[in-house]
């Protein structure tokens, strides 16, 4: 089966700018970024969207959450605030089917989001 471009990532087939690696989570830059900082979270297993995840991976869904928000605190912006974004489908924009976590902070975010 044809690897999805963030399965491509994760086993370094294309590059990325990693900001943290586990056995299990990538962390890495968003090509695309919508603020001063947007990183990705990635089960490195794929799974194409939250809906494909078996309730089985419940410990590994807190452990990309908790991991986040390490993420955020490292890039400076655990206390001023941050947004974490998980698109689930096509109603909500998704793009990429591996389900991935954005963080997005260093400004203000509006609400309610488009
Ligand atoms: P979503 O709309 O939630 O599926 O978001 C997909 C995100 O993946 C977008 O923010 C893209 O900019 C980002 N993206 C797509 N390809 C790459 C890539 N090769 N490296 C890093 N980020 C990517
Ligand atoms: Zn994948």
């Amino acid at each position: 089966m044809e690897e999805c471009v963030f399965c491509k990532i994760a086993n370094k087939k294309i590059p990325a700018k990693v900001v943290y690696e586990d056995e299990e989570i990538l962390a890495f830059d968003d090509i695309n970024p919508q603020a001063p900082v947007h990183v990705l979270v990635i089960p490195k297993e794929h799974f194409a969207s939250l809906n494909d995840m078996p309730g089985g991976k419940q410990k590994l869904l807190g452990r990309i959450l908790i991991q986040a928000r390490e993420i955020a605190r490292q890039k400076g912006i655990g206390e001023r605030g941050y947004r974490i974004v998980l698109n689930t489908e096509k109603d909500s924009g998704q793009d990429v089917f591996h389900i991935h976590f954005h963080i997005l902070g260093g400004r203000r975010m509006s609400w309610p989001p488009g």
